[in-house]
């Protein structure tokens, strides 16, 4: 009787996205471990509210492809394989962020990741007198982060993909297709993973506990089913600090 009722009334399979906010501006960090699923969140809170989903990793592609003198010098470092620069990057988010469909309300995704970018995005917010309102950090046990980051596996002989969480082989280190045997790029090893993790704790820490301290970061557990993380996410939005 209830699944009649439920699927003959379309509405309480939705969310309406403007009830759920709450007026004036929402200038919102998303942070979270590589595997947290931000990326994917992010992009889908921000549609679901009406607002403009900021991702530096999009700028940094987007100013590379245009070629401009700031893409040329992303360019240089992404070759080298190393960091952009804080001054750099801080000065391409805020650039975004000065366009009219980002000066008041944002979700920004993968900035700021350091203490160093938290205060310079402080600064130039601040001097036309923006701030921030609401910092989301996106918790993940480090194990299940590892399981995520580190369980792809390819076939040597057809180069067939697997993941030991999404979709594994039938028999383990075994191809399904061909019977070849299965390895691990070192991107995908277990290693690597937690390497990763170490250098994205200790970059972000600092920062975390810089919005910790000023009394607007929420943390939001982010090992749930997705659409309940969305829900989750929607809501710390619509209930951030006045
Ligand atoms: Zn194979």
């Amino acid at each position: 009787m209830d699944a009649v009722q439920m699927a003959t009334s379309p509405w309480t399979w939705q969310i309406a996205p403007a009830p759920l906010v709450r007026g004036g501006p929402m200038r919102v960090v998303l942070m979270g471990p590589p595997g947290a699923g931000k990326g994917t969140q992010a992009k889908t809170v921000a549609d679901m509210v009406g607002v403009a989903h900021v991702a530096s990793g999009d700028l940094f592609r987007e100013s590379v492809k245009r070629g401009d003198e700031l893409g040329r010098r992303f360019k240089e470092y992404m070759d080298r394989g190393v960091l952009v620069p804080d001054d750099l990057t801080v000065q391409v988010v805020m650039e975004r962020l000065a366009r009219d469909d980002s000066r008041d309300s944002f979700i920004l995704d993968g900035f700021p990741r350091s203490l160093g970018q938290a205060e310079a995005l402080d600064d130039v917010l601040g001097a036309d007198g923006r701030a921030i309102d609401l910092v989301i950090n996106l918790t993940v046990p480090e194990e299940t982060l590892l399981a995520r980051l580190a369980g792809r596996w390819l076939c040597r002989a057809c180069h067939t993909s697997y993941h030991t969480l999404y979709s594994p082989p039938i028999v383990e280190g075994v191809c399904d297709r061909c019977g070849g045997e299965l390895y691990q790029r070192i991107d995908d090893r277990e290693d690597t993973a937690r390497h990763r993790l170490e250098i994205y704790r200790e970059e972000t820490t600092p920062a975390v506990d810089y919005y910790r301290d000023r009394g607007i970061l929420c943390e939001v557990p982010g090992d749930r089913p997705r659409d309940v993380v969305t829900r989750t996410l929607t809501e710390a939005i619509r209930q951030r600090p006045a």
